[in-house]
């Protein structure tokens, strides 16, 4: 099945009760036993929920995995993925890295006794030199947050195959219409579900898609035990989302390309990231493992003053100023005072996180009138 047709129909058969087309909400925290332990698939809420089970099939077959757990939040997924490592355990890491990973990384669980290497995933030869007996997991984004980099993940799992090492990639900026991480060789797909796939700005949610039955099995006992799991009318809001994720996405990538070319051209604008220009530094990745480039990018204004951005943010009236992306609604951010404000500015700049930085997450709206919010708070 195409991507389209998946996106509409997976995991979703009309409910055998009622012929209902779309899946029900089951608002229900438990489920009658007709004798102990005899039950129909179904015992306890945080254990199964029919609706998230049809949301937890969608996933899996629009990332092409066999299992698909659905989570609280992005955050509730990769804390998921952390806990199947013990102390003593090393994980390599993207360097340019989400900011609240970074945090459940470091703050979350080093002092559990894991160690964690983040290394710039653009040179794969820095993830090998990086592996020890005692690499358990590699973690990888990409592209990366804020500053649009792209990671070859199938270099990087020619790595991790031979030595068995799980290798996971947050697929959350690209979404699964954009690139299929199990197709290139990952074992765990993580999505904070939040974005692309909700696709409105309505819930927040994480999900990790596996091929292996005793992986999934290992995360599903992790994801009913620690009880990180999202309720069933987010899981209906969620399918609702899907339906149009091909849509959705076909527009932010054109969109996207229309706004990224036109802001290169602007003779205020300094560097504009964009995975879909040539002389981007891994254009020739970003062609290679995904089907489009994308409505995320990020850009700085010339001079690179933080009161320049923060002047042009305040005159913008269609993209709003918010944490968050990958909804319908237009949205924007300055990772310096935001997201990265945390970091000390040398190693904020270094990483390419510039003062006048912004980052823009760009809508489904009509881009023409995106273009001209965005020409007249340029001016
Ligand atoms: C938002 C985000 C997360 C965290 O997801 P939540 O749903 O906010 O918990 C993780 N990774 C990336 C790349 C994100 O953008």
């Amino acid at each position: 099945m195409k991507f389209s047709t998946k996106a509409v129909h997976a995991g979703v058969d009309p409910d055998p009760s009622t012929g209902a087309i779309m899946t029900p909400i089951f608002q229900t925290s438990t489920y009658v036993q007709s004798a102990p332990g005899e039950h129909q698939g179904y015992e306890y809420g945080r254990t199964h929920n029919p609706t998230r089970t049809a949301l937890q099939h969608a996933l899996a077959a629009l990332e092409n995995g066999k299992h698909g757990l659905c989570f609280a939040s992005g955050m509730a997924s990769i804390d998921a993925v952390v806990k199947l490592l013990n102390p003593g355990d090393e994980v390599i890491s993207t360097n340019d890295l989400y900011g609240g990973t970074y945090r459940l990384f470091t703050k979350i669980f080093e002092p559990y006794g894991i160690k964690f290497i983040f290394v710039n995933m653009e040179d794969p030869a820095n993830v090998a030199a990086a592996i020890t007996p005692r690499t358990s997991l590699v973690w990888v984004e990409t592209p990366t947050n804020p500053t649009l980099r792209i990671v070859d993940i199938e270099a990087i799992a020619k790595l991790t195959k031979g030595k068995a090492i799980p290798l996971a990639v947050d697929n959350t900026f690209a979404s699964p219409y954009l690139q299929n991480p199990i197709d290139l060789g990952a074992d765990i797909v993580m999505h904070s579900v939040t974005k692309f796939l909700g696709g409105h700005s309505d819930v927040v949610m994480g999900a990790l898609v596996v091929n292996d039955d005793d992986l999934a099995e290992r995360l599903a006992f992790i994801q009913n035990s620690c009880g990180a799991t999202p309720g069933p009318q987010d899981c209906f809001l969620v399918l609702r989302g899907l339906k149009t994720l091909h849509l959705r996405m076909e527009r932010h990538c054109s969109n996207g390309r229309a706004i990224a070319e036109w802001l290169a051209k602007h003779p205020k604008v300094g560097k504009v990231n964009w995975p879909g220009f040539e002389d981007h530094g891994n254009h020739d990745v970003a062609k290679r493992q995904m089907r489009d480039f994308g409505g995320m990018m990020s850009f700085t204004i010339k001079g690179d003053k933080q009161e320049d951005a923060i002047k042009f943010l305040g005159s913008c009236k269609l993209f709003t100023l918010a944490e968050s992306l990958g909804g319908v609604e237009s949205l924007m951010g300055h990772p310096a005072s935001m997201t990265h404000a945390s970091l000390p500015r040398e190693a904020r700049i270094l990483s390419g996180v510039t003062d006048s930085l912004i980052r823009l997450s760009v809508g489904v709206e009509d881009a023409e009138d995106l273009i001209e919010d965005l020409a007249q708070a340029l001016g």
